[in-house]
This record gives structure tokens, sequence and C-alpha cells, in this order.
């Protein structure tokens, strides 16, 4: 074998196999050089476009998540393709991304977007409060309204019941700078955070003045989503969903184990069993490559996230956009059906890898953590780093989990594990994600 036909292999295996599928984080530039170097002109537009629920409004089937500040050119690009659900947040970037947004939306027709804001509340936080930060939201987005203002991450129906929050919403709307309220959660950082997601989304459905939900959904994770977008469909609420691609690339946790052994860092038998674990799991997912002959890492990723578009209670699939490329790959996605091939692929996936997905919002596993460790709020950010492509801000937003015993895994025997319903082996990932997080 040619020295090249090594490389390419390799670079193959290393971008697919265990969790194939990581976003592409390459690809600056613009269509016109993507299109100069496939010698081809067609570009990917919104193909198809849904109502969202009660406020009426007809959403492209693909929206721009933006938890990151993406570069304006790109949010460009994405409103001349069609798309035309922004979701934001005061968070996000520190107000930053609602600053990108605005440059991008800047002498567009305002009534053919919908966007959505989100500020986290307490169940106290006043009304001038919430005036005094949606203001600030829509002075950041330069904008006369804001269609969706959501409740960002709440933590308890409490925080729906704030009666602060409803007369600060009804005094907006009644000033014409608010059009519908919403919810998103996925999960608390400790306990049962299934429990909480569920129990806050159902609450938000029953409570009757939301507007539209921002839900964790995807092919390895059907329940509670799928019983929540049946609630949401009975009473005519949005639905838009986050978290839709659980596949994350693990193939390098066999590399990674290899450094750890380079960089003289001791590994005990019992961790050592674990990483033997992992290291199986990765076997099978090479061999999953070979025998659906997967042409590339993002086959497996496009039917996942077709399989979220699919399903009819679905209005908007938010999804992170770095570059151009990632444009490119997924905005063609609009208005496809899953294939039975791909269906195929799904549920093989599923029966045989799914262990390697830690369910967002779960956290069934915390409370038996004798360190407090917040499992899932790691392998989430892990999943930030993998899945989403986006590596710095994972590992910042790891660099700021206060009191983190980060060591606290290695001693201990992996009680956690236990009492996971889904067999994840999450003490070596818990490891791995460690010096992954910390070392990139
Ligand atoms: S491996 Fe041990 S210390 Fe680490 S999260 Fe699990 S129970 Fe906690
Ligand atoms: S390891 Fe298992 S129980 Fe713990 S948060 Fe992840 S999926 Fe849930």
């Amino acid at each position: 074998m040619k020295k090249n036909e090594v490389l390419n292999r390799r670079n193959f295996i290393k971008t697919s196999a265990i969790g194939m599928v990581g976003l592409s984080v390459s690809g600056s530039g613009n269509f016109a050089s993507e299109e100069n170097k496939k010698g081809t002109s067609v570009k990917p537009r919104i193909k198809k476009f849904n109502i969202l629920g009660r406020t009426g409004f007809k959403v492209s089937d693909i929206g721009i998540g933006t938890s990151r500040v993406y570069p304006v050119p790109v949010i460009t690009a994405l409103l001349d393709a069609g798309v035309n659900y922004i979701d934001t947040a005061e968070r996000y970037g520190r107000g930053a991304s609602e600053k990108s947004i605005a440059q991008a939306i800047k002498g567009r027709d305002r009534k053919s977007l919908f966007i959505t804001t989100k500020l986290h509340l307490t169940e106290t936080t006043s009304t001038e409060e919430i005036d005094k930060r949606f203001n600030k939201c829509l002075g950041r987005l330069e904008t006369d309204y804001i269609d969706c203002l959501m409740i960002h991450g709440a933590s308890s129906l409490a925080v729906l019941k704030n009666k602060n929050f409803h007369l600060a919403v009804k005094k907006l709307k009644a000033e014409g700078k608010l059009r519908f309220t919403g919810v998103s959660n996925h999960g608390t950082r400790f306990g049962r955070s299934e429990d909480v997601m569920k129990k806050v989304l159902m609450g938000a459905i029953d409570d009757g003045r939301f507007d539209v939900l921002l839900v964790v959904y995807n092919f390895l994770k059907r329940d509670p989503g799928e019983k929540i977008l049946e609630a949401c469909k009975k009473k005519n609420i949005g639905v838009t969903i986050m978290k839709s691609n659980p596949v994350g690339r693990y193939f390098d946790i066999k590399e990674r184990i290899e450094q750890l052994k380079k960089e003289g860092k001791e590994i005990d038998t019992r961790t050592k069993n674990y990483y033997d674990r992992l290291k199986e799991t990765a076997s099978r997912a090479e061999f999953f490559i070979k025998k659906y002959n997967l042409e590339n890492s993002e086959e497996i990723r496009d039917a996942a996230l077709k399989f979220v578009l699919n399903n009819p209670n679905v209005s908007v699939l938010n999804l992170a956009f770095n570059n151009f490329d990632d444009i490119e790959k997924m905005l063609i996605l609009s208005g496809t059906k899953l294939s039975r091939t791909e269906k195929h692929k799904l549920n093989y996936y599923a029966h045989g890898l799914s262990e390697l997905y830690c369910r967002h919002g779960c956290g069934i596993c915390e409370s038996s953590c004798p360190e407090n460790i917040p499992v899932n709020t790691i392998m989430r950010y892990n999943h930030y780093f993998d899945a989403n492509g986006s590596e710095k801000f994972a590992m910042q937003k790891y660099a700021g989990l206060s009191g983190l015993n980060s060591d606290a895994c290695k001693k201990c025997s992996g009680i956690c594990e236990r009492s996971c319903p889904f067999n994840v082996p999450v003490k070596g990932l818990l490891i791995l994600a460690d010096h992954r997080l910390t070392l990139g």
C-alpha cells in the first residue's frame, strides 16, 4: 500500500469509526470556493416549511441553533438559503451570539424571520430584572421585537410558575416587543435530570401559557421526547429540537489510551479494564463501518438528523453550523426522507453501539456518586467536543465547572455505572473526557 493510501485510510478511520460522525470543523471560505473544489454550482436550500404550532408561523424545517457565536457570513448564507428560524440566548457568547445575528438580519424583511432568545431565570427573578434583561437582548439583536422568549433550561415547575415572568411577558407583549413564550430544558446539573426534564416540559404543556418548546430528541433518546411531542401536538404547541445527533466521535479512544501510556500516566488494573471495555466497543464500531461500507463519516449523522426531520410532530430541527462546509453538508437534508437502509443503520447502531451515548438530560446515576461529579453535564461537554465540533467551547465549559474533583473517577470503582440503565461505561468515558477537555 502506498504511503498516501495509508494516510487516507488512517484519516478516514480517525474521522469515522467508533463514533463516526463528528461534524466537520474545517472549511472556512464560502460556497463559491467549495463549489470550485467540487466543480458544482448547486447551493443547498431549505425545501420544507412547517407550521410552528399555535404561533401559525411557517418555519424552515432546519433552524439555526446558535449556542456559540457564528461568523456573520455563515448566518447570512443560512438566511439566504431559506432558513428563517433562529434560536439564540442571552447567555450564548455572553450576548455576542445575539450581536452577530443582528448583523446578519440587517436589511432583511423582519417579518419573514422567527427569532427566539432565552433567559435563565429562578422562581423569584423579578419582573423588573426580566424586563431589563429582555430589553438588552432586544438591543443586541437590533430589532423592534422578539418572536419568542424562552425560559432557558427551566430547572423546576416553580420557575415556570414565576408570576413575575408572566407579568413581564404581559407588559412586553402590550408594548409590542414580544409575541410568544417558550421553555427549554436538557436536564439539570445533578440528580434525576431525566425526571426533571419530563416534569418541566410536561408542566409547561399543561400550564397552557407557553407556545413553543425546545426539546432533546434523537434516535437513541426517544423518551421522553416522543411523549412530549405527542402532548405538544394535542395542545398545538410548536416543537423545536436540539441534541439530535447522539453519535460522538469516540474512535480516538484507542489512540488516547496509548497516548496516556506514552505520557507515563499511571493506569491501574481496574482502570485498564474499563479501557479494554471501551476498546472492545471501538472495534465493534469499526466492524459497523465495514459492514455498511460507509463512504464517509457523515452518513450515519445524516441518518440521525433525518430521523428527527421525519417526525411529523417536529416543527424545527436546530443545528449548529460552524462554517460553510456544515451548511453544504447539512442543509441538503431539508425535506429529505429516511431510507430503509438508513433505518437499518440506525437500528444496528442503536443495538450495538448505543452504550457509548450518555443520554442528554439523563443524570440517573449522579445521585450515586459520592464525589458529586456532574456526570451528565461532563458528558454533554464531551459531546460538544465530539459531535458538535466545538472543541474550544467544550473545554471552556469544562474549565468552568467549579469544585470538580477530576481525579476522583480514577480512584473509584465506578459506582455510577451500576445505576446506569443504558450500560454506559461512563467511568472510562469520564477519565478520557477529562484528558481531552483539559489537554485537547
Ligand atoms: S466513577 Fe466514581 S467518582 Fe466518578 S462519577 Fe462515577 S461514582 Fe463518581
Ligand atoms: S451514565 Fe447512564 S445513567 Fe449516567 S447520566 Fe449517562 S446515561 Fe444517564
